[in-house]
């Protein structure tokens, strides 16, 4: 059985990807690899009938080094701080891979927000915000959406923050706000819009399996909340055929294609896509196993793995969610000619968009709709762009190595998937950053 561990998960990408990388100097790695700081809190809330909780919160900021830390609160419950801290490090490599100066964090609180009111979700935010002090900040650490928190949360920080400092310009100190707030248009849909930009141009320039573009294509989608909903309504508007979506409680499929109105009428009732009339039940399981072209998973990490890739039928998997694909199932995959692409490319487009908003708010400007997508659309066409050459470059270094090996029993290497290759792009960036600046003092 696989270890389903994300700092284990997080090592064995970064060894994967350290090999293509060349020498470093002694001891670069774990400079590379440790947190820079972690900050945990335990702290009390009043709850609607007087009692008094403990709730548990993390922030991780894993790396400065191209900036201000940046990443996002999630509210789930059973949070640990090995996977914050493992988070944060996918951060930073997301913010060098799509080149913007931010370096990578992570938070969360243990919490189940379905089982608490909003007034306890406002108590628990503000006080964790209060906890954190110093420790966020519009040029240290800014934090932004993630699972299960949205833009009333962030409202709460921007609110919290700004209090604990006033006289001054604290928009910056949190991305993903309302619009009113200073959020930036464009936000709330930025990981699903950057998600179809880059898949765009992956399928105009490699064309695999013969798909040239999204018509007519099959999809399949995991997870329908800020992420999964967005895809599915613009990969339909692409031309894309959306025949199943799942949620935490189940999934649906309709061969002919499901109607996302009635979807979203029927989940804001019954809060969940299982049941919705003219669709088939089906598990999550069912889901990922579809016979589809694309299969999105956009829900939490370490959903496809070593006991179910063998059974994915699609024939690209967009990792829409951090981290679904296991390293052992993405060797799988390859081994069954399915493309992964890789989740710092493909969910960049939140954190693109949260940088366009922290300049806004820096500059007290409001860039338009079409400016913010414009911008975005450069970005992920740049990120796709440079990991497909990457991409190709490595592979021919390996065909090269493999016929010039001789000797029958040395092993050939495998072929270099597109995770490797936006890491080897990330990491060689920080690394430059890294020796530009100098080690301290
Ligand atoms: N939580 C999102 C992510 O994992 C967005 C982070 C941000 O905008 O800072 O990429």
């Amino acid at each position: 059985m696989e270890d389903f561990n994300t700092g284990k998960y997080i090592e064995q990408r970064l060894q994967r990807a350290m090999a293509f990388l060349g020498p470093l100097r002694p001891g670069f790695v774990d400079f590379l690899t440790s947190p820079k700081k972690s900050t945990i809190v335990n702290f009390p809330v009043q709850m609607d009938d007087q009692s008094v909780r403990v709730f548990r919160g993390f922030r991780v900021l894993h790396s400065h080094v191209n900036g201000p830390g940046k990443g996002g609160i999630r509210y789930s419950p059973d949070l640990t701080y090995a996977e914050i801290s493992a988070l944060a490090a996918l951060m930073t490599w997301k913010c060098a891979l799509i080149n913007v100066p931010f370096g990578g964090a992570k938070g969360g609180v243990c919490c189940d927000t379905k089982s608490l009111s909003e007034n306890e979700l406002r108590h628990i935010t503000r006080r964790f915000i209060s906890e954190l002090g110093d420790n966020i900040g519009p040029h240290t650490d800014i934090p932004a959406p993630d699972l299960y928190t949205n833009e009333h949360t962030m409202g709460w920080i921007y609110d919290t923050y700004d209090i604990m400092h006033p006289g001054r310009n604290n928009r910056p100190v949190v991305t993903g706000k309302a619009i009113d707030l200073g959020g930036s248009l464009g936000r709330h849909d930025a990981t699903g819009q950057g998600c179809l930009y880059a898949t765009l141009r992956f399928l105009e320039r490699i064309k695999p399996a013969g798909m040239k573009n999204l018509k007519n294509q099959r999809v399949a989608i995991q997870g329908y909340g800020n992420v999964g909903s967005a895809i599915a309504r613009l990969f339909q508007n692409a031309g894309a055929i959306i025949t199943g979506i799942s949620d935490s409680q189940g999934g649906i499929y309709s061969e002919k294609g499901l109607d996302l109105d009635a979807i979203n009428t029927y989940k804001q009732k019954n809060n969940t896509v299982v049941g919705l009339a003219e669709t088939m039940s089906i598990t999550n399981e069912d889901l990922l196993q579809l016979d589809c072209d694309i299969l999105v998973p956009a829900a939490t990490s370490h959903q496809i793995h070593h006991d179910n890739a063998d059974k994915i039928k699609a024939k690209l998997v967009i990792e829409a969610g951090n981290a679904p694909v296991t390293p052992e199932a993405n060797e799988i995959l390859l081994s069954k000619d399915i493309i992964v692409m890789p989740d710092i490319l493909m969910n960049a487009g939140g954190v693109t968009v949260s940088y366009f908003e922290w300049v806004q708010n820096n500059e007290n400007q409001q860039w338009s709709l079409a400016e913010v997508n414009q911008k975005l659309n450069d970005k992920m066409v740049q990120a796709t762009d440079i990991v497909i050459s990457k991409w190709l470059s490595l592979n021919e270094m390996i065909i090269e190595s493999n016929t010039k090996e001789q000797d029958e029993d040395k092993a050939k290497q495998l072929p270099v998937d597109l995770h490797t290759a936006a890491l080897v792009v990330a990491l060689h960036r920080l690394t430059v950053t890294i020796e530009e600046r100098g080690i301290w003092p």
